[in-house]
């Protein structure tokens, strides 16, 4: 091995990059393009799909599957905005909002729960946001009730939220805690004074420190850290400084994510001078030290944008082949039907996505007028059905067997696939993917790093979504 190569512990297969090799190939793939939480791409989802809609597939689900469901509450209240956020929130102090918002959420979880014949009960829960720990424990207490009593958890669930260290208190871990929450989450993206200053979010290490201990005390199983690369004054030198201290937090999972400059959407993002956001070879450094830094500490590359240590459940999973994939991130809960409640949530059953209303009062007048706050979704065709699993597997597996294709839908990979695997010629030319004669796809550890560039040669819509004036995705790198 090379003294620029590392190679991820014996438990998962290595992740063996030339460093100095990606420095040279990955700009040829700065291309814009979906992160692929869904195949099809929102912008493709239909404006028509309504509650009628909605409620069928729900009937649909329930007479075909499982008796098991996935739940998600988006949370949208913060105290305060970070300039860099792109997410669907709300910045308020007012008490009467989120009690409004629980009374609300739980009409809606209701509504979705007499629409469904059958008795699942809940194997993944998570809180997203916006900020859950913007509630009080009393509310966190309120908001699990209305969830659990709607769909119990079942046996061994896996119960996670995303908290903010700076307005998360001890009551409110033990609260957590008491509820049955076994998995916390918490953005750190940079512990440099100056780009904390710059992005408007002030989180001294201290606060990450006592939430990762309280929750740790508390017996929660895993603490993933978030970190952000991209930011304004950020350096090769600075992020390192930023995660030697996150190294020793001794995160069980670390999510590092590419800073998605959409101002043209996301106005908070125009207080940054361009000219501080670091340019396109720094942001790529930064990248790749990073990685660098967590594969040399023994963590393993699950896949976009994602590391865990070894012997998380992730990483086995990764290696049994039994990693999925959904909005709220990867999963070992497969097969498993999603409902997403609280504005902007998007569902996933297994064949439509419904997301409802992204804006806080109109979510909060569809519901109290029909239980539900659809503002679009799409009803998967058979090809859709057959490239998400295609995507699915290149960014679960790392790999598409064309035999595993063949025998659940039918036909021959590669004469079906032609005209893609012809695209992929260049990716494989430089090294990203093997080939097989039979049309079965590897990815390198370099490609497992562009897989979104490899999925999008399957993605049937991109190409009339690229017509588009206005840009719909962020860089790939
Ligand atoms: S706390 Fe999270 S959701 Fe709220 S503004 Fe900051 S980054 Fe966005």
């Amino acid at each position: 091995m090379s003294p620029n190569k590392s190679s991820g512990p014996a438990t998962s297969e290595p992740f063996d990059v030339d460093f100095e090799r990606l420095e040279e190939v990955i700009p040829r793939y700065d291309a814009s393009g979906p992160r692929y939480t869904s195949y099809p791409t929102a912008p493709s989802w239909n404006d028509d799909f309504g509650v009628e809609d909605y409620r069928s597939a729900l009937q649909r689900t329930a007479e075909r599957t499982s008796s098991e469901v996935a739940l998600y509450a988006h949370v949208p209240f913060c105290r305060s905005l970070c300039h860099f956020c792109a997410c669907n929130r709300v910045i308020t102090r007012k008490e009467e909002l989120p009690k409004r918002y629980l009374e609300i959420i739980d009409k809606e979880i209701r509504a979705v729960r007499e629409s469904i014949p059958s008795n699942p009960t809940t194997s993944q829960l998570h809180w997203g946001g916006g900020t859950p720990t913007h509630l009080s424990p009393d509310q966190i207490q309120t908001l699990f009730r209305s969830m659990t009593d709607a769909f119990p958890l079942s046996e061994g669930a896996e119960v996670s939220i995303e908290v903010d260290p700076r307005v998360t208190t001890q009551d409110q871990i033990n609260t957590l805690a008491d509820c049955g929450f076994n998995r916390i989450s918490m953005g750190v993206q940079d512990l440099d004074e100056k780009v904390q200053e710059a992005i408007h979010r002030i989180q001294p290490l201290e606060q990450t420190l006592f939430i990762a201990d309280a929750a740790r005390k508390r017996g929660m199983e895993s603490v993933n850290l978030d970190l952000i690369y991209g930011l304004p004054f950020q350096t090769v030198d600075s992020f390192s400084n930023t995660l030697d201290k996150v190294l020793d937090v001794s995160p069980d999972r670390i999510a590092l994510y590419a800073y998605a400059h959409v101002a043209w959407k996301a106005k908070q993002q125009r207080s940054f001078d361009e000219k501080d956001l670091p340019d396109p070879t720094t942001r790529l450094r930064i990248m790749l030290m990073a990685i660098k830094r967590f594969i040399d500490a023994g963590y393993i590359y699950i896949g976009m944008d994602h590391f865990a240590r070894p012997d998380d459940e992730l990483c086995i999973a990764r290696n049994e082949r039994s990693l999925r994939r959904n909005f709220m991130g990867y999963t070992t809960q497969s097969g498993v039907d999603l409902l997403g409640f609280g504005p902007s949530a998007i569902s996933e059953l297994h064949d439509s996505y419904i997301q409802s209303s992204r804006d806080l009062p109109d979510w909060e007048a569809r519901v109290e007028d029909t239980g539900f706050a659809t503002m679009r979704g799409h009803l998967l065709s058979d090809d859709d059905q057959r490239r998400r699993w295609i995507i699915a597997n290149l960014f679960c597996h790392g790999e598409l067997r064309s035999e595993d294709y063949e025998a659940r839908f039918g036909g021959n990979f590669s004469s079906l696939y032609a005209d893609e695997l012809t695209r992929l010629e260049p990716m494989l030319a430089d090294e990203l993917i093997a080939i097989e004669p039979n049309g079965s796809i590897t990815l390198t550890s370099v490609g497992r790093l562009l897989v979104r560039n490899v999925a999008m040669t399957f993605d049937a819509y991109l190409a009339e979504q690229q017509k588009s004036s206005q840009q719909l995705f962020s860089k790939t790198i």
